[in-house]
């Protein structure tokens, strides 16, 4: 069987005012990601998995932040596009295990609807896919969130 392992990662540092969206999930909360697009640390993560597990460029060289055009943008656009070179070469997502590092937001309330968004964004079923929560105990000096992705792809052959 022709299976590919990727890794990702990503974080972003909290902005006041801004929305928060995680895993394309729109969470309340008084601060969002700052970033160039919407922040979204957990599909930034799981679309550079992808990519790297293809071999693909990664999420930096495929959206610039210096591209106006992604400014604001919806992260689900960079997921779709990772999402669209792995079936072009022929590879579906065995099983995806995703831990997001943070203090704030507590995860667990919506690791559900996390989990829901997730399975439809990306057409795998939710039992292929692991969100889990951890505090920074000390990681990152600025508060914010990170997040690390490893995925399990094979080919369709
Ligand atoms: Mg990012």
């Amino acid at each position: 069987m022709n299976i590919r392992i990727g890794l990702g990662f990503d974080s972003h540092v909290f902005e006041e005012g801004k929305p928060l969206y995680i895993g394309g999930l729109r969470i309340e909360y008084p601060k969002g990601l700052k970033g160039h697009s919407d922040g979204d640390v957990l599909l930034h993560a799981i679309t550079d998995a992808i990519l790297g597990a293809l071999g693909e460029p990664d999420i930096g060289q495929l959206f610039s932040d210096r591209d106006p055009r992604w400014r604001g943008a919806s992260s689900e656009i960079f997921l779709k596009e990772a999402l669209y070179r792995l079936k072009k070469r022929g590879y579906k997502v065995v099983n995806l295990d995703c831990t997001l590092v943070l203090d704030e937001p507590k995860i667990a309330p919506y690791k559900e609807a996390i989990l829901e968004n997730l399975s439809k964004l990306m057409d795998v079923s939710k039992d292929s896919i692991s969100i889990k929560g951890k505090r920074r105990e000390g990681f990152c000096m600025e508060e914010g969130v990170a997040c690390f992705c490893v995925i399990l792809i094979a080919h369709e052959s």
